[in-house]
């Protein structure tokens, strides 16, 4: 199906369906209580902000160079860089790897460009069971579905269906709907995973371009077990994740995870410089750093469209998205959803397949009001929903795919009237006096709504009959 059709099917679904809302408007209070509540001082998340948005526009206008030097000083730690151009190429990549260590399983920590990728899918069609660790991955994959938010991919599900989902799949385990409980289970099953695999695959949060440090964040520690007890370490980053110094991780950090969870502080952080050094009692014996491109230098590229690039994925446009709280992250094609999905999805795969996506906003600002790193995403959004219908096909992937010839001659008509005052007050005259032609025109939007009934008289006609009208 084509995926904009995927789209309109997922939303007809969501909206149709009670649980969702109820799920999604719980749990988004929820996050924006958390996050509120870490942010008590307005002036000091203004300063935080700035200082977060400074950084990571810095980073992304001098991507090029900051790349290079990512690579030089990974290379001289020890660490293996491999460039991929697509995701194909990067999934090739990781199972080269594999299969020089003759490995079999793969071990992960959470990692939304893996997602991107299909590496699951691939690895599993050449005979390698890749396994997720983080819990809410775990559970999504066992009921054998996508994360429903980047960073609590089951966000979606109660205890009672995680209850039913461990009995079906594990039918030795004794049934619980107790949270401690389960969480338990779910540890005891792992464990021992992390010592049978050869190979433990992470995401990269952020990397620094003149230590050549890798760094992760995360709240459950096995991101430090993946990268720990694998004799392979195989860490997967977009390219736009890079930063220059050191000194620019805490402030991120800081933002990162209030935004994300309402904590102060995250429960784990990890920094990898290099495979294990002589000496040293644990740790990777290869690290191996695999830099996805996929359409983000075409981004890149373009000089408003690539302040995108600065998301550091903590979900808080989500979170405070009408769109999304009603819909849920499964109504949304590609890999990630809401107001930061529907931005960047379509720069990647191209309007021509999820053109609709730029329209699932109100626009009404929420999702930029909370991003840490001052993303403007009502314009963007707006850029690429006039991308997808500008006339000719230049600019990004898929433009003008959208434009239709009906569509452009009555938005003409429309500016047509709009900037010729007499017209515009003799058409709207003459529609008052026939709403059946107005409910005619409108057709699709009044089947669930009811068309107000035009005014007797205009506000134009009121204010000149009360000699307030001034031309
Ligand atoms: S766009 Fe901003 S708010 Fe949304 S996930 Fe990215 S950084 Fe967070």
């Amino acid at each position: 199906m084509h995926q904009d059709a995927e789209f309109r099917k997922g939303v007809s679904e969501a909206v149709g369906d009670p649980r969702i809302r109820r799920t999604f408007r719980a749990r988004m209070d929820l996050l924006m209580a958390k996050r509120r509540s870490a942010f008590p001082d307005p002036e000091a998340w203004d300063e935080l902000r700035r200082a977060a948005t400074r950084i990571r526009a810095d980073s992304i206008s001098r991507l090029p160079d900051l790349l290079q030097q990512l690579e030089t000083n990974c290379a001289s730690n020890g660490i293996r860089v491999h460039w991929a151009e697509t995701a194909d190429d990067a999934n090739r990549t990781v199972f080269e790897i594999m299969r020089g260590h003759d490995a079999r399983q793969l071990i992960k920590g959470k990692s939304m460009v893996s997602e991107e990728m299909g590496l699951n899918d691939y690895l599993a069609s050449r005979g390698i069971d890749c396994l997720e660790s983080d819990l809410g991955e775990f559970i999504v994959q066992l009921a054998g579905e996508r994360p429903s938010h980047i960073i609590a991919p089951a966000i979606h599900k109660d205890r009672v269906q995680v209850a039913k989902l461990f009995k079906e799949k594990f039918p030795d385990v004794s049934y619980t709907e107790e949270i401690e409980a389960l969480t338990g289970d779910a540890r005891r099953m792992l464990r021992r995973k992390f010592f049978e695999a050869s190979v433990g695959l992470t995401g990269v949060n952020f990397a620094v371009a003149e230590t050549g440090t890798l760094c992760l964040v995360e709240n459950e520690g096995n991101g430090r077990l993946c990268t720990t007890l694998p004799k392979v370490h195989i860490a997967v980053m977009g390219i736009e994740k890079v930063v220059e110094k050191l000194s620019d991780i805490p402030p991120l950090l800081n933002i990162l995870v209030r935004s994300a969870t309402g904590q102060s502080i995250t429960t784990y952080f990890n920094m990898i410089s290099s495979p294990r050094r002589r000496g040293e009692k644990d740790g990777p014996g290869e690290v191996h750093l695999v830099l996805l491109d996929n359409g983000r230098s075409g981004i890149y590229r373009d000089r408003e469209l690539d302040a995108t690039l600065r998301c550091i994925r903590c979900g808080a446009c989500m979170n405070h998205c009408p769109v999304y709280s009603r819909l849920g992250g499964h109504a949304y094609p590609g890999t990630i959803p809401g107001p930061i999905g529907a931005l960047l999805e379509p720069q990647i795969a191209g309007l021509d397949r999820l053109g609709a996506l730029p329209t699932a906003s109100t626009l009404c600002g929420a999702c930029s009001e909370v991003c840490p790193v001052g993303i403007p995403i009502p314009e963007l959004l707006n850029r690429l929903r006039a991308e997808g219908v500008r006339k000719g096909s230049e600019g990004i992937a898929g433009s003008g795919s959208r434009r239709r010839f009906r569509e452009a001659l009555v938005w003409r008509f429309w500016q047509m009237m709009c900037t010729r005052p007499r017209i515009y007050r003799g058409a709207l005259s003459l529609a008052a006096g026939m709403p059946s032609v107005l409910t005619r025109l409108f057709g699709p939007w009044t089947r669930s709504r009811t068309l107000p009934v035009p005014a007797g008289k205009s506000l134009h006609v009121i204010c000149r009959d009360r000699g307030l009208e001034h031309e």
